[in-house]
């Protein structure tokens, strides 16, 4: 039957040119990722929009684990990369291993302090009352995140965490970073759960 072999054939080739794609993707990203390792490494100094990239990849690296991709840098007062890490909640099975949560932590053990003054804490999506908290606590004198959190977010839009004046310390925030590339990450990894 030539014609089913014909399709079988355009299928395959499908497939194949699927695979290809994903392979470009994770090839892409795994070379995100070793970027994102060797700038903690090396200490780089990095731009909003630079560090963001790197809270990305953290972010569908996460994707790949079955984690809702979340992802975070933090930068030294220099702009350098401190930290990175992405939302780890299910493998560690710890409600509080939040991407900001992680970074925050992994910085301060960087600087062998637990205050993180003149740091900035980057990260895909507008943390919640936990994470706005521990940026808070952590004194930090930057929040940067990409897509706001409609439903839960803590810094803007349903409560702002940070900058309530009765606090002593308040950390700028700088948001809409990245936004479409970070709100992507999300819908992505949402997309096809919702079909199912
Ligand atoms: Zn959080």
């Amino acid at each position: 039957m030539p014609c089913l072999g014909a399709t079988h054939l355009v299928a395959t080739h499908l497939v194949a040119t699927h695979l290809v794609a994903t392979h470009l993707v994770a090839t892409h990203l795994v070379a995100t990722h070793l970027v994102a390792t060797h700038l903690v490494a090396t200490h780089l100094v990095v731009t909003h929009e630079e560090a963001m990239r790197l809270a990305l990849a953290q972010a569908v690296a996460a994707g790949d684990r079955g984690e809702i991709p979340v992802g975070a840098v933090v930068l030294d007062p220099l702009g350098e990369v401190l930290s990175a890490a992405g939302n780890d909640r299910e493998s560690a099975a710890d409600p509080t291993a939040h991407a900001e949560v992680l970074a925050l932590r992994r910085a301060a053990a960087q600087r062998g302090e637990w205050r993180l003054t003149g740091c900035t804490l980057v990260v895909t999506l507008e943390p919640c009352t936990m994470c706005a908290g521990a940026a808070v606590l952590a004194r930090v004198e930057r929040i940067v995140y990409g897509a706001t959190d409609e439903k839960g977010g803590a810094v803007g839009s349903l409560w702002d965490v940070v900058r309530d004046r009765r606090l002593n310390h308040r950390p700028e925030v700088v948001m809409g970073v990245m936004v479409e590339e970070c709100g992507a990450a999300l819908k992505r990894f949402f997309a096809p759960r919702r079909i199912r």
